[in-house]
């Protein structure tokens, strides 16, 4: 009963959180391997809950699925990422790379404007409902973001569940020139198939595989046939999750173009990125 009580209370106060104005967003970035120079920024949510701190997806986000406000939260979160980035192109920074596990202007960076986008994650409730088009339209009307900035992150839990649907609307979406990518790669089913079948632009390799790519052969050959068949396929990859020197040469060796993890930097608000910018 006790349970039941808390998870009641816990489910009304997600309800509210962004009414009550208690959701963030950090933002972790996502590097070229070979310049290091920061290509896209990945909006994830946090819960600041009075009491409780803040917390992380993992505490909240299937709580949000189960109760259906995470297209809500998506959504909110979606906006929040386009407004930021376009404040961060205004302030007409240049190129960012990152040092000491922070974000900074790039030294050598000549002034032809970023195109460093923003990364969201879209939950595959999306894809049962109809109004993601419309939402994602008004969204960069209102902020005035170009698609081409935006880089949608998908699992493939959104082929199995509703395929047809996903099908229909991925390609609408990529109507506003925005880009998907296939988030957490190599865990799940990962069937091969998804990756012909749908318009994916970039597959995100799963952090499990990565951080044993320079311990472990299996994975590194596992590791190399991914980067290999997205290639051949012409997609893009990003590695998630590198958090040594060995695992990022290891990768760029590969040819993975992309990479993220706390090797680079962690994900942090806003704010703190813009005043680290402005030092
Ligand atoms: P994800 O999409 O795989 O996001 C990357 C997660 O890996 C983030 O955790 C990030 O902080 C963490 N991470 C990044 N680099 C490293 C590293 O080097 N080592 C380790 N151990 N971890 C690293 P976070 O922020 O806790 O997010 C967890 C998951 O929550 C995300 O996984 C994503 O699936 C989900 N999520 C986050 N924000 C949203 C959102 O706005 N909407 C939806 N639907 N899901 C979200
Ligand atoms: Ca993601
Ligand atoms: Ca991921």
């Amino acid at each position: 009963h006790r349970q039941a009580q808390v998870l009641m209370r816990r489910e009304q106060a997600l309800t509210q959180a962004i009414a009550y104005n208690q959701l963030r967003v950090h933002y972790q970035p996502i590097i070229a391997l070979d310049t290091r120079v920061v290509t896209s920024l990945e909006a994830l949510v946090r819960w600041q809950k009075p009491g409780e701190g803040l917390l992380y997806p993992d505490q909240f986000i299937a709580l949000a699925e189960d109760i259906g406000v995470i297209t809500s939260i998506d959504q909110w979160v979606l906006r929040q990422a386009c407004q930021q980035l376009q404040t961060w192109q205004q302030m007409g920074t240049g190129a960012w790379t990152v040092a000491d596990g922070r974000i900074v202007r790039h030294a050598c960076s000549a002034e032809p404007a970023p195109t460093m986008a923003i990364n969201v994650n879209l939950s595959s409730n999306h894809f049962a409902k109809n109004n993601l088009v419309d939402t994602f339209a008004s969204i960069l009307q209102d902020t005035g973001l170009e698609g081409h900035y935006l880089k949608l992150e998908i699992t493939e839990s959104v082929f199995i569940e509703n395929a047809k649907e996903a099908a229909a609307m991925l390609a609408e979406l990529k109507q506003f020139d925005v880009q998907i990518c296939l988030d957490d790669f190599g865990t799940g089913y990962s069937s091969l198939s998804y990756l012909h079948k749908f318009p994916i632009d970039i597959v995100k390799i799963d952090r499990t595989f990565v951080q044993g790519i320079d311990t472990d052969d299996e994975k590194l050959e596992i590791v190399r046939a991914i980067i290999s068949l997205c290639h051949t396929l012409g997609m893009a990859v990003t590695a998630e999750g590198i958090e040594t020197p060995e695992q990022r040469d290891i990768l760029l060796d590969l040819g993975c173009e992309c990479g993220q993890g706390y090797l680079f930097a962690k994900a942090t608000d806003g704010a703190t990125i813009t005043r680290n910018l402005q030092r």
